[in-house]
């Protein structure tokens, strides 16, 4: 099984705190479309016939297409891979673009699963991330959704700038009420280049404290699981199991094709990246000139990639396939390198399999850089 990701690099305006490749120049929309159908097509050969289970649409802003963009990059995916096991079909969407037309027209596309970038039901701070959704907008969207879709999930930020416990509890809770299917929630990161770092540098903003980040964590996956969320990953909660497949996938190592600028794919030993320049991608791909960049996994690579993958995830790390991949030494070794985190309560080591608890996954960062080779 494999999965497909086109990414669209275009978004109304840029949120402050983003550093995923997309810029405004959305008069370039046409020819994205054009190089993207060419580039899907072009890549079939990088599954080796494996059946495509998922497709993600992701961004950028997704939502920013019409139908008939949709229906050109669908005809292609049917053609050259075949959709009969696709499972799931995420489109990523901004609330301000979920109008009722458009929902109707989603709707008589494949899509099965819609993924609302809402970040938080404060006003306030969505004012300052530079989201141009109110927080009654993203919930009445969300509601709306509902008519045409089962499978909803909503991004949510946490971590920011003013961001109280109280307001923090407030935003959980709306989304809880929402009575959808998945959360994934993201605690602010100061990317370099973007708005909210140069705001950080200059003093206007002040990062809130381990402490705090600590409780907002610590309320998220209390919150959601009282509300019968599974939390089945670092930030992803599900309920009903409706884990999200795409990215499950990305956790346990399945090939996918990524198309579009700056997008990333993954098969086997090797990963690929496309250039992060929209015109540059576009005027190359019709051209039939490579523009991406690639790497072969190391074996140490795949180790690392090994740890950092199952362990982000309530599966684990099963360490009789560490043993079958890497030898019964390096098992020893990674149960010594354990040995002080599962004494803090950081991870679980039951029946074989290595885990992460939820307060491990806060401090995932430290522990994999004291475990990987
Ligand atoms: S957060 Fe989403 S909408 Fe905002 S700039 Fe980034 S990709 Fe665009």
């Amino acid at each position: 099984m494999a999965g497909i990701y086109i990414h669209i690099p275009f978004c109304k305006s840029r949120c402050i705190y983003c550093d995923f490749y997309s810029g405004v120049q959305t008069a370039l929309l046409p020819g994205l479309i054009d190089a993207l159908c060419i580039e899907t097509e072009s890549r079939v050969t990088d599954l080796n016939g494996e059946a495509v289970k998922t497709i993600y649409f992701g961004g950028g802003t997704p939502s920013l297409l019409q139908k008939e963009h949709f229906e050109r990059l669908f005809d292609v995916i049917r053609r050259t891979y075949g959709m009969e096991d696709c499972a799931e079909i995420t489109l990523e969407a901004n609330p301000d673009d979920l109008t009722d037309d458009y929902l109707r027209c989603l709707s008589e596309l494949p899509f099965n699963r819609i993924s609302v970038g809402i970040q938080s039901f404060d006003d306030g701070q969505l004012k300052m991330l530079g989201r141009r959704h109110s927080a009654r907008q993203a919930y009445d969207v969300v509601e709306k959704c509902k008519r045409y879709f089962s499978n909803i999930s909503i991004d949510l930020m946490y971590g920011l700038p003013g961001q109280t416990l109280e307001s923090w509890k407030h935003t959980i809770s709306t989304a809880v009420a929402l009575n959808i299917q998945h959360v994934s929630a993201y605690h602010l990161t100061y990317e370099p280049g973007t708005g909210m770092e140069r705001m950080l540098a200059s003093g206007t903003i002040r990062a809130v404290g381990e402490e705090t980040s600590v409780q907002m964590y610590g309320m998220l996956a209390g919150m959601l699981h009282e509300a019968g969320f599974v939390q089945y990953e670092i930030s992803n909660f599900a309920r009903n199991d409706c884990f999200s497949k795409h990215n499950s996938s990305y956790w346990q190592g399945i090939p996918y094709v990524g198309v579009g600028p700056s997008a990333h794919s993954f098969a086997g030993d090797k990963r690929r990246w496309n250039i992060a320049d929209t015109p540059e991608y576009i005027r190359k791909t019709k051209q039939g000139i490579a523009c991406h960049e690639e790497e072969t996994l190391t074996e140490d690579d795949k180790y690392n990639e090994l740890l950092m993958l199952s362990l982000r995830t309530i599966r684990g790390l099963a360490l009789d396939e560490v043993e079958r991949r890497y030898g019964e030494q390096r098992v020893t070794e990674l149960q010594r390198q354990c040995r002080p985190f599962i004494g803090k309560g950081a991870m679980t080591l039951m029946d074989g399999i290595l885990r992460m608890t939820p307060e491990g996954w806060f401090i995932s960062d430290g522990i994999l850089a004291e475990l990987f080779i």
